[in-house]
C-alpha cells in the first residue's frame, strides 16, 4: 500500500467529537484537483491508533472513495480513477488520453 495514501485521511475534533474523514479527489480543472473531505465515521472519544486503523481500512474498501486499477493493480483515490477499475495514468498509456 502506498504512503501516499496517508493523505487522504485525517481525525478531526469538533465539537467534541472525533471525526474521521476521507479526502475525495475533485477537479476544479483538468489540472487543479482538490480534496472534498467527507465524514465517515464519528466517535464521542478520541480514537486510537486501532480504532483508526479499522476505520481506514474499512473506508479503502468503499468504492465511493477508492478504487483498484484492474490494469496496474493500485489502490487510487476515486477523482484518480478513469473509470471504475481503471486509473488515470493507465488510461493515458492504454488509451492516449492525455486530460
Ligand atoms: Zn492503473
Amino acid at each position: 500500500m502506498s504512503d501516499q495514501l496517508d493523505d487522504y485521511f485525517r481525525c478531526v475534533e469538533n465539537a467534541g467529537r472525533w471525526q474521521f474523514q476521507v479526502g475525495v479527489v475533485t477537479w476544479e480543472g483538468p489540472h487543479t484537483p482538490e480534496i472534498t473531505w467527507k465524514n465517515y465515521r464519528s466517535w464521542r472519544t478520541q480514537p486510537d491508533a486501532a480504532r483508526l486503523a479499522r476505520a481506514r481500512a474499512a473506508a479503502l474498501k468503499q468504492a465511493r472513495f477508492f478504487g483498484t486499477c484492474t490494469h496496474c493493480g493500485e489502490l487510487n483515490n476515486a477523482g484518480h480513477l478513469f473509470d471504475r477499475d481503471l486509473c488515470q495514468g493507465c488510461a493515458a498509456s492504454t488509451m492516449g488520453i492525455v486530460c
